[in-house]
């Protein structure tokens, strides 16, 4: 009896795969191995090809082209989906609970009765009545971001090798850690993956073809005072710097130029850890913007007022360093959208209207799209991420499997001739 979407599901959720941004190791937990060896071990069970956890925690695995698309030159395709969960709440001990064909009423998630999921607050959940609903207990996140889209490819994996009439070309799989804190991609070797196309199943609402991310920078604005002791700061001269952060922070544009302040495709400053003293203190931001001309505007606008700042109080030391962190995958993707136009087809195949709202962040598509592996993002049904109120419907998760199914066979009737990324020969 093979595994179920729903048990593989529930079975990966309850791994603590927590990533930790002050961790210098890859993964960043040793908890995420837990889950990497578990994927590991269930692919060579299953009979996939090539399966192999490297020294950095990505499990890499080959489903081969059917026999008769094997001898037609089609693209190898890449799937991945990550194995670690948000550091923003805690992922230990998540308590899967399911909601068979939900009534439509609000949720009260048992360990922290404060905790409600309500229709009426939002329309995705409320389009979920009928539906078998998945949610954490209260205490901690579910992780269906992203082990929705690690149970959907494993589901795949199982599904394809056990139907070798559905043809398709060359499939590789990859499960990696660390998406959350910004370093999925670091040590992914592209040559070792051997793709020329690939995707993340990293997105969220069904229909979600994603092709558009922000482009991404960060600030580190540090400010040297004058250190004096406090009785004699008169005659001494104290420059405080965390005043001059405060008069800074102050003289950011809120109105259309903050998160809190902007949608759609508007770009942001957002100064989000403030560190130090009276002595030295240090600001750090994110930069956001589509477009590299607003990105690059809005990191102007940042040392212009570290410009004037300095200017006006020439005791000080005050630096902006602004360092790149990834781009708009839209960038690459537009050259040639064969790779987003049969995912909106398989979308279509099942039953979907494809949408490809523009990314209000990144994925781990963003850099491999600029290291020139072109990578959008597909839905895997997960919603509210990040937080106890995650959820994700069964059947959600079953369109995504589906539409993955779909995608892989479009690929081996129209893909041939598509060139995309061409690894080095490993
Ligand atoms: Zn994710």
């Amino acid at each position: 009896m093979p595994d179920s979407l729903l048990t593989r599901f529930l079975r990966y959720v309850q791994i603590d795969t927590q990533s930790d941004e002050d961790s210098p190791t890859t993964p960043s937990t040793a908890a995420q191995w837990d889950l990497l060896r578990l994927l590991e071990a269930e692919l060579r069970e299953m009979g996939a090809a090539e399966v192999r956890l490297t020294p950095h925690g990505y499990v890499m695995a080959t489903l081969p082209a059917t026999r008769e698309a094997s001898k037609r030159r089609l693209p190898t395709l890449a799937f991945l989906a990550h194995v670690d969960t948000a550091p923003a709440f805690s992922g230990h001990g998540v308590k899967p609970l399911v909601h068979r064909r939900w009534n439509g009423k609000p949720i009260r998630l048992p360990d922290d009765p404060a905790q409600v999921l309500d229709p009426a607050q939002s329309p995705e959940l409320k389009l979920a009545k009928g539906k078998d609903l998945i949610t954490a207990s209260g205490r901690t996140l579910l992780g269906a971001d992203d082990k929705a889209g690690v149970a959907i490819l494993m589901t795949l994996a199982d599904y394809l090798l056990r139907h070798p009439k559905i043809k398709h070309g060359p499939i590789r799989l990859c499960f990696n850690p660390d998406e959350e804190i910004g370093r999925g991609m670091d040590k992914l070797n592209l040559a070792e993956l051997g793709a020329n196309v690939a995707y993340t199943l990293d997105g969220e609402t069904p229909g979600e073809v994603v092709w558009e991310t922000f482009s991404a920078d960060g600030a580190l604005v540090t400010i040297e005072g004058v250190s004096t002791h406090p009785g004699q700061a008169k005659k001494h001269g104290m420059v405080n710097a965390l005043l001059l952060a405060g008069r800074l922070l102050a003289a950011l544009p809120r109105e259309g130029l903050s998160p809190e302040t902007t949608e759609k495709r508007e770009g942001f400053i957002h100064p989000y850890q403030l560190t130090g003293g009276a002595d030295r203190a240090e600001i750090r931001f994110i930069l956001r913007d589509f477009e590299l001309a607003g990105l690059a505007d809005k990191g102007k606008r940042l040392r212009g007022l570290c410009q004037g700042l300095q200017a006006a109080e020439p005791r000080a030391r005050i630096q902006c360093r602004i360092r790149k962190q990834y781009r708009n995958m839209g960038y690459w993707l537009k050259k040639d959208m064969t790779p987003v136009d049969l995912a909106c087809a398989a979308v279509r195949a099942v039953g979907l209207e494809p949408s490809s709202p523009p990314t209000r962040g990144g994925t781990d598509g963003s850099r491999l799209t600029e290291r020139g592996l072109p990578t959008p993002n597909l839905f895997n049904g997960a919603q509210n991420l990040h937080g106890p109120l995650e959820w994700v419907a069964v059947q959600d998760m079953e369109l995504a499997l589906k539409m993955c199914v779909e995608l892989v066979q479009l690929w081996a009737q129209r893909g041939a001739g598509y060139r995309g990324y061409r690894p080095k020969v490993r």
